[in-house]
């Protein structure tokens, strides 16, 4: 058989993993990518943030050492208030680590006999593209199969422009010289609500404007308010119901102006207003590709667009904004453009996580699908106060909670708000993904004390009794 070829535009998740298993099926593959390997995800947005927020935690578990009984001391024997981040430092560390990262996918996509162009990508017909590298020059491609995985980009409104030094984009927040005094995060949703808390442990004050009733919206609401309630706690003033009508740069700071007329003044605004699909320019219009009215490429299950091989994955299809999701959806285009066995997108049992203090991890239905009848099901939230290890961790916040299937027991979702939630929620979707019962869950060994001890006691809770 003729080896296939095949050509990516975009080399982030969606990108560089699709090109990895075309790779390992046989084809010739080439990448297209304009800002770096590894995309958004790794250059600007999931792994910078993730790298800000390890410091964050680590800083935010000093504030627990007195509960623990540890006094912290400076070398005269005087007691350490707060303990402070160097941004330089941090930001440095952050930025290494995201090139770092691109460097190895480089690598193993030369590895894998992967040919990466730097340069813009658009398509002259559903199987040829034109790559305009970086020294101005063209190349035309001819392609089996095109994969389109250009991702997405901050929304920026006309009446709070980002200058990238006082008003910024959650992109821009890796050159700050120093930590703001005084930051004013625009809007609630993940994005805003993570970095919002990161820049609150690092030291800054931190104003959260929410257009919302509470931080979180389209969160379950039981752990946005266990979050809302800790942001209060730890001194972040919430600002519920405030719609931003504009961000001005004042003399040494900035002004938010809300549309109730209030207006909010600070060192710094972070803007947090969403993404919108890079898919402007890649002429997917001209060869006859479907766009939603947002811009994002409409897909199926298997990641086909309406031309056929022309595939798109990540979130230029705003199926779920997430780097996983992205990666999935690369390799299933790629299996099933390839002719390789392939299931189709499965989105129930796509575990999510909010990286806030305590973390906040999903998978499944939701607490909103149980109420709204999309599924029948009971339901148990267990508050990890009553957790022993939780007790000796010095851990007041969250919760276990689960859905289970009425009658059958089958585990159909569930939400772990805990610290490394992001690791706890494994179970939970091992079952969901499995059709497990809540009897096995239960009746699998948890290691006492464990916070997963209260995975399984949850579902023991939900045992069905008729
Ligand atoms: C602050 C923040 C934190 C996040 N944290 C997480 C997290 O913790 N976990 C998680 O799962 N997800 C997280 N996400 C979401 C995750 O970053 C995205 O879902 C992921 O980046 C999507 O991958 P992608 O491959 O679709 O696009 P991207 O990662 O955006 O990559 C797209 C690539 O395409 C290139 N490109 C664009 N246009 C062209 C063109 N015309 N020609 C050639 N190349 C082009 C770009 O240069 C880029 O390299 C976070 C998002 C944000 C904003």
């Amino acid at each position: 058989m003729p080896q296939s070829s095949v050509v990516i535009l975009g080399g982030g998740p969606g990108g560089y993993e699709a090109a990895l298993v075309a790779a390992h099926l046989g084809a010739a593959v080439t990448v297209v990518d304009r800002d770096g390997l590894g995309g958004a995800a790794v250059l600007t947005d999931c792994v910078p943030s993730k790298t800000l927020i390890s410091t964050a935690d680590f800083m935010s578990q000093f504030e627990t050492a007195s509960d623990l009984g540890v006094h912290l001391e400076d070398h005269e024997g005087d007691e350490v208030a707060d303990s402070v981040a160097e941004l330089t430092a941090v930001n440095r560390r952050v930025l290494a680590l995201a090139a770092a990262q691109s460097r190895d996918i480089g690598r193993r996509l030369d590895a894998d006999g992967v040919v990466v162009l730097r340069g813009t990508g658009r398509l002259l017909s559903p199987s040829r593209v034109e790559a305009t590298l970086e020294d101005g020059s063209t190349r035309e491609l001819e392609a089996d199969v095109v994969l389109v995985a250009t991702g997405a980009t901050p929304r920026v409104m006309a009446s709070a422009q980002p200058d990238g030094e006082r008003i910024l984009t959650w992109q821009q927040i890796y050159s700050l010289p120093e930590l703001p005094e005084h930051l004013v995060v625009v809007g609630s949703g993940v994005t805003g609500a993570e970095l919002a808390q990161a820049y609150l442990g690092l030291g800054s004050r931190v104003t959260l404007v929410s257009s919302r009733d509470r931080v979180l919206p389209g969160e379950d609401a039981d752990a946005a308010t266990v979050i809302e309630d800790v942001f209060r706690k730890r001194g972040m003033e919430v600002l519920g119901r405030s719609r931003m009508a504009s961000v001005e740069r004042t003399g040494d700071g900035v002004v938010v102006r809300l549309e109730d007329g209030r207006e909010v003044t600070g060192t710094h605004a972070l803007l947090a207003v969403g993404s919108i699909p890079q898919t402007g320019g890649l002429g997917l219009e001209e060869v006859g590709v479907a766009l939603r009215e947002s811009g994002h490429v409409t897909v199926d299950r298997v990641s086909r667009t309406s031309v056929r091989g022309v595939y798109a994955a990540g979130d230029c299809t705003g199926v779920l904004p997430l780097a996983s999701v992205a990666a999935m959806q690369g390799r299933i285009a790629m299996a099933h453009a390839l002719g390789d066995a392939v299931a189709p997108l499965n989105l129930r049992a796509v575990s999510a996580n909010i990286f806030t203090d305590p973390e906040i991890a999903t998978v499944g239905f939701s607490q909103k699908d149980v109420d709204e009848g999309t599924i029948d099901a009971t339901s148990v939230m267990l508050p990890l106060a009553t957790n022993p290890r939780a007790k000796m961790q010095g851990i007041t916040d969250g919760f276990v909670k689960l859905f289970a299937r009425r009658g059958v027991g089958t585990v159909v979702g569930g939400v772990v708000v805990a610290p490394r939630a992001s690791e706890l929620i494994y179970p939970v979707t091992l079952a969901v993904q499995h059709g497990l019962t809540v009897d096995q869950l239960a009746g699998t060994f948890t290691v006492y004390p464990s916070l997963s001890g209260s995975v399984a006691e949850a579902a023991r809770q939900l045992h069905p009794t008729d």
